[in-house]
């Protein structure tokens, strides 16, 4: 008889000969610049470490205070005895950054998505969603049991077609789009999805994973870049990218994060961040208003290696912030060309379906404020000799 899960295996061996079975690599330093992988050191553009926090000594020295005074754990989930006083204090600092009544801190971003969306809406409901937002969306949609009715990237014109098609329809309507999409590095239409979600009494929700620390003063996201403040009513944000520790939250009414508090499935069933976790990220809301310097690097450093290779031809994108896809179309030229610049002392992850569409497998670049000049020379040469080489530009 066969093992009951050889199914598995001859999955993997297909992977294995269309060139799309990945290997873990393995990072044996600090998550930096450059940083060492599978024995090598490598100009590292994989991190969503974009300011350079997980090394921060602010946020080293916070996260060690907070052990030595409080443990490695909280013991248990926040609903029952694993609130603690730095949770709290972490909640209240970042509602303050973000100017909104109240905030709640999950597990992580993907948590807060998938708690979220399911605990505000049901089966009656109904999701209006762009077709690029993040996996951790999608699966709180599903989990909701809401109708899912999904809009062609970015196009405002047809989530308002949508919205005004439901106009009568009973149930809610919540309207959702990441904030900077993950995998192309462009930014939602924040300011016309806003206006089609009030036109139709939509609920507007944000996820700004990748736009924490990054967009909009001091890295407060992308409501305050568009200045639609007061008009999303659910913000998600990351504190795992640019924070650099881990976690996600949620920021909005009082009412919401106290509904939270009671429904949202990760908070309730899942264990709250150690002690660490908490003050590191704390830690990292000071340096965030304190050390603007490294918003400003990380957008130089941006502008130049987006030059960089867009002079040597590669295909960007629609990217307008730090993360630089370049897009290649075939899953197994995309591992061959991440192969091949690591060969080169460069980290860029191949990224192929299910995470981006079949045809649009790519090379996901991330340029951080740390990377020096000539850091990001070395990656761009590395870039233009592979790229020849692979037939590419
Ligand atoms: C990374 C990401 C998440 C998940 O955040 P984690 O804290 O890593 O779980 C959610 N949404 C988007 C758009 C992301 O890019």
């Amino acid at each position: 008889m066969a093992h009951p899960l050889s199914y598995l295996t001859e999955q993997l061996n297909q992977w294995r000969q269309e060139g799309t079975y990945q290997r873990l690599r393995v990072l044996q330093s600090e998550s930096a610049a450059e940083s060492r992988f599978d024995g090598k050191d490598v100009i590292n553009l994989a991190s969503n470490n974009y300011l350079g926090l997980t090394t921060h000594p602010k946020l080293r020295e916070a996260a060690l205070e907070a052990t030595r005074k409080f443990g490695v754990g909280s013991g248990a989930v926040r609903t029952i005895s694993g609130t603690m006083s730095l949770h709290l204090e972490l909640e209240e600092r970042i509602a303050r950054f973000k100017n909104v009544e109240a905030c709640v801190v999950f597990q992580s971003g993907f948590a807060a998505n998938a708690g979220t969306v399911s605990a505000i809406l049901g089966p009656e409901d109904h999701i209006i969603s762009d077709e690029l937002n993040h996996a951790s969306i999608i699966d709180g949609c599903r989990l909701s049991r809401a109708k899912i009715h999904v809009f062609p990237h970015k196009d405002v014109a047809a989530a308002e077609k949508i919205l005004a098609e439901l106009d009568g329809v009973s149930g809610r309507k919540l309207l959702i789009s990441d904030g900077v999409f993950s995998m192309d590095g462009d930014i939602g239409p924040l300011p016309g999805l806003v206006e089609a979600a009030e036109k139709h009494g939509a609920i507007m929700m944000v996820d700004d994973a990748h736009a924490s620390g990054v967009l909009g003063r001091c890295g407060r996201g992308t409501i305050d870049h568009f200045g639609v403040h007061g008009r999303v009513q659910v913000q998600v944000g990351t504190l795992s990218k640019a924070v650099g520790v881990l976690g996600g939250y949620v920021c909005g009414s009082r009412d919401l994060i106290e509904y939270l508090y009671h429904r949202a499935r990760p908070f309730l069933f899942s264990t709250s961040h150690p002690p660490a976790v908490a003050a590191s990220c704390l830690a990292a809301f000071d340096v965030l208003e304190q050390e603007p310097e490294r918003i400003q690097a990380l957008w130089d450093n941006t502008k130049y290696f987006k030059a960089g290779l867009a002079s040597a031809g590669f295909n960007t994108g629609m990217s307008e912030t730090p993360i630089t896809p370049v897009i290649v179309g075939e899953a197994k030229l995309a591992h061959e060309l991440s192969q091949a610049l690591f060969e080169e002392g460069v980290l860029a992850t191949g990224i192929g379906f299910p995470t981006v569409a079949k045809g649009k497998a790519r090379v996901r670049t991330i340029v951080t404020a740390t990377h020096t000049k000539a850091e990001l020379d070395r990656a761009l040469e590395a870039f233009r000799k592979v790229g020849k080489k692979l037939g590419l530009v």
